[in-house]
């Protein structure tokens, strides 16, 4: 046998390692009610129209050529209007890139400014890819706390904790994947404060940043004053086109700090040669076209979040914080005697109520004894999920 690599044997993925198990109810005609992937373009949400006719545009127009490795000008102009009018932020079109998505670029800035053995601290719980992809890289990731019963706040005495000379950065995640948290300025302003104390700059990632259900999201960003920040965002969530795999970062750094790491990341850049050249005059579109539609698309989901939120109250064995951003819920598990662990419970939960949920534990240490729901599909959806969830719990609790 030609063996493979141990950095690529080593990658996890929740979110996608419980499909497998789904997967095998289903071939058996079992219809199992997924509410696993946090992708809105499985339901009733798409790119606003003027996005996907920019898109058909692009191509029909001859726009299929390969553009320059930090991105298409015009996109990255778009990007500092939609920065500066949302974060204040004082950048120009040098400082942004582009990417295939916020994943490239977590693969772009990790790759560039993690030795092996470095590490980089990165909430708990978090996105998957925050652990796996420092792992890949051959440094650790170090998952601060974010507490529940404070709404799942960053704990910035945790992460004091955990810095030491080999720490590279603090990564953010806010509105947060996979507990809805949303950050309070004064929390974001500690962190700041934190990092100018050890000299590390903040990577920031926004994706969800106008996907608030109360209260606005504050990016460091808009904040900092010597500390640099790196701020990320696409086309994923706000702009609903996950499968066009289109996103950007950009440098908020008034003093410079970051000029080695900025150069590391052309060099990886140039490698990969581009992000897609049409899907950035679809973006171009979206960033500088009208949010009207935002404000359905939030509607929906607020409707959504509100509906599995008091269900989830209703049921027993269970408790959960009400999300305050994103479309994911993180309910916690109170009743513990009768699984071995929430994987355990995730699976008893597929096999029985036929409704798919993903383990805390594969977002992180502090995700444990939780599970994740997306709460993306419509209300009647939701609705037959968390009946035949309720009845499972009733069931199991009175074992
Ligand atoms: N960052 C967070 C916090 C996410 O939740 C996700 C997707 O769920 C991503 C990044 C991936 O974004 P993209 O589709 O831009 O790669």
């Amino acid at each position: 046998m030609i063996r493979a690599s141990e950095r690529a044997m080593g990658i996890e993925y929740a979110i996608r390692d419980v499909v497998l198990p789904a997967r095998e109810l289903e071939k058996k005609g079992v219809k199992v009610i997924r509410l696993n992937i946090g992708d809105p373009g499985k339901y009733d949400f798409q790119p606003p129209k003027h996005m996907r006719d920019a898109y058909c545009r692009a191509i029909q127009e001859g726009h299929n050529y390969y553009g320059p490795s930090e991105g298409l000008p015009e996109m990255r102009e778009a990007v500092v209007q939609r920065e500066r009018e949302k974060n204040g932020v004082d950048i120009t079109a040098d400082d942004v890139r582009v990417t295939a998505a916020v994943t490239e670029a977590l693969q772009l800035i990790f790759g560039s400014l993690l030795n092996p053995g470095d590490n980089i601290l990165v909430p708990s719980p978090s996105y998957p890819p925050y652990v796996g992809l420092v792992k890949f890289y051959a440094a650790e990731p170090r998952e601060y706390l974010t507490v529940e019963e404070n709404g799942w706040q960053p704990d910035v005495d945790d992460m004091r904790k955990r810095i030491d000379e080999r720490t590279k950065a603090i990564a953010l995640i806010n509105p947060n994947n996979p507990t809805g948290a949303l950050y309070e300025k004064k929390t974001i302003k500690e962190i700041l404060d934190l990092a100018g104390e050890y000299g590390l700059p903040v990577i920031s990632d926004e994706i969800y940043d106008l996907m608030t259900y109360a209260g606005k999201h504050v990016s460091p960003g808009s904040l900092t004053k010597d500390v640099p920040v790196i701020v990320m965002n696409g086309m994923s969530k706000v702009y609903f086109a996950t499968g066009w795999r289109l996103g950007y970062f950009y440098y908020v750094d008034p003093e410079n700090k970051l000029e080695e790491v900025r150069e590391a990341i052309d060099k990886m850049a140039r490698i990969r040669i581009c992000p897609s050249t049409p899907a950035q005059f679809a973006a171009i579109a979206g960033l500088t076209g009208s949010m009207d539609y935002l404000e359905d698309y939030m509607a929906k989901l607020k409707e959504r979040r509100d509906y599995i939120y008091k269900r989830l109250q209703e049921i027993p064995g269970i408790s959960t914080t009400k999300p305050q951003g994103a479309f994911y819920i993180f309910p916690r598990i109170e009743e513990r005697s009768k699984w071995k662990n929430d994987k355990e419970f995730v699976l008893d939960a597929l096999h029985e109520a036929h409704v798919l949920f993903v383990h805390g534990s594969g977002f992180g240490k502090a995700g444990e004894w939780h599970f994740r729901i997306v709460f993306l599909p419509p209300v009647e959806v939701l609705e037959e999920a968390m009946n035949n969830f309720e009845t499972f719990m009733k069931k199991r609790l009175a074992e």
